[in-house]
């Protein structure tokens, strides 16, 4: 068992991780930046370290900072939380390599997920289906591009083998698009991720997106938590998540849910993961996996009743997975809204003094945040201030309670996407279910050419 852990990351999700650790017994080490010194898990945490002046790449993204404060405080191990430092094969290196233990797969692992040329290679080799392309990286012969692309049939997409964020990614149309569109992307993948290498796939048009939530020990046992659908985005960002995802029945889950599990048994995984696909007339096609925790696991808690950083934390203590994958019983439906700070029309971050702060409650309600009133909000970091998480018997009860929950939330003095998450709740296209990833930005688009007709 672990006895004192670093939370290398900052508000609702080392407020999460915090509270994880502290249920167990464990102590907590908060690490901050100057700007974030009033953060919630700060005051919360058994010791706190500042790590450095407010830009991430002076803190959050200080390598050694992190790793001092781990050895000033004597602590055992460090958990990255998601974004920031949390998929850097070369920190999990480092982290280990110090004498602490990384909370996370090993830095192979992160290392092979990380090059998407690799990844999809292994998870090939693993039986995951993956969608139909290049099999691995472009070479410069703008004949042999023709050919796979001829082969995979068009539209294709080019994509950066180091890419992240939905960044590095051009789709071609036709075949007089294509040898330019591999020379921009790579030459946008150098500058980007100082990785020019680009592959190939077949552009799906209209898919969800669906990924399964994994957790493994490393010892040789794996399970699989169902499914989540984050496929209401905007730019390539989740802005709503569900689970189950809608239509999908619990043999197709039973399946796919295998596969990953055999995956990653066979590639050595530790830790919890997902298996990001796209899902398209009944096929799920792997795009991507995340080698950490993400932002909408509460989902899959909701519906489980398993506690994933709990179990994140007992299998970095060097224990076995408790769970096997008939204890895994998925019960009702759950939703998360992510809050952020950002005016809900153009998406211009919002930051500032929260004047006053009221969570909704009630049952199925879970409020993952790290506001209080009073709190300043900083310019430096991500936007996203919290998660508003329901869970209801089904679907439909789970929209009730959100919109219910919605209405509840009060948060004064910065603007919030609180209006447009009430209208994706209201939309009844969100209400039917099972809408593909342009559905939320289409509407948008729609909803703001009506606003404009009626003035
Ligand atoms: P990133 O790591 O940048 O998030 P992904 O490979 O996960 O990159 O792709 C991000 C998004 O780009 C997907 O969620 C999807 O919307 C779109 N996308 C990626 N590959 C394809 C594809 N083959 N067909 C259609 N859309 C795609």
């Amino acid at each position: 068992m672990l006895n004192k852990v670093v939370i290398a990351n900052r508000g609702e999700i080392a407020l999460r991780i915090l509270r994880a650790c502290h249920s167990l017994g464990i102590k907590t080490v908060a690490v901050h930046s100057t700007a974030d010194r009033s953060l919630k898990h700060v005051g919360m945490a058994d010791e706190s370290v500042c790590i450095g002046p407010a830009p991430s790449v002076d803190s959050y993204l200080n390598i050694p900072r992190i790793i001092a404060a781990a050895e000033i405080t004597d602590a055992d191990a460090i958990h990255p939380g998601y974004g920031f430092l949390s998929e850097r094969a070369d920190f999990a290196e480092q982290v280990e390599e110090s004498g602490f233990v990384f909370i996370g797969p090993t830095a192979n692992v992160i290392r092979m997920m990380g090059d998407k040329v690799e990844a999809i290679r292994a998870m090939k080799d693993a039986g995951v289906p993956c969608v139909p392309g290049s099999g691995g990286p472009l070479g410069t012969d703008p004949a042999a591009n023709v050919k796979i692309a001829r082969e995979i049939g068009y539209p294709v997409i080019i994509k950066a083998s180091g890419g992240g964020g939905g960044r590095g990614m051009r789709v071609v149309r036709t075949e007089a698009h294509l040898a330019n569109a591999v020379t921009m992307t790579k030459a946008e993948a150098k500058a980007a991720f100082g990785n020019e290498q680009v592959y190939m796939e077949k552009f799906l048009e209209n898919p969800r997106h669906v990924e399964i939530q994994v957790m493994a020990d490393g010892q040789g046992n794996a399970i699989h938590l169902g499914e989540r659908d984050c496929s209401m985005q905007r730019r390539h960002q989740k802005v709503v998540e569900e689970a189950p995802a809608p239509g999908i029945t619990p043999e197709e889950r039973a399946r796919i849910g295998k596969v990953c599990t055999d995956a990653c048994v066979r590639i050595g995984y530790r830790g919890a993961g997902t298996f990001e696909f796209l899902y398209e007339g009944g096929k799920f096609y792997f795009i991507e996996m995340n080698t950490r925790i993400q932002v909408e696991h509460p989902v899959t808690e909701m519906i489980t009743g398993i506690d994933l950083v709990r179990e994140q934390l007992l299998i970095a203590g060097g224990e076995k997975l408790s769970i096997r994958q008939e204890d895994v019983v998925i019960k009702g439906h759950a939703i998360e809204c992510r809050i952020n700070a950002e005016d809900p029309d153009t998406f211009m971050p919002s930051p500032g003094t929260v004047k006053r702060f009221e969570a909704p409650g009630g049952p199925g309600v879970r409020v993952d945040t790290h506001l209080y009133d009073g709190y300043r909000i900083p310019p430096n970091y991500d936007s996203m201030i919290g998660k508003l998480i329901v869970h209801g018997p089904d679907r439909e009860t789970a929209i009730a309670r959100m919109r219910i929950a919605l209405l509840e939330t009060v948060i004064e003095g910065v603007k919030c996407n609180v209006p447009l998450q009430q209208r994706i709740m209201a939309d009844k296209g969100f209400q039917a279910g099972g809408q593909n990833i342009h559905y939320l930005e289409k509407r948008m688009a729609e909803q703001k050419e009506a606003a404009a007709g009626t003035q």
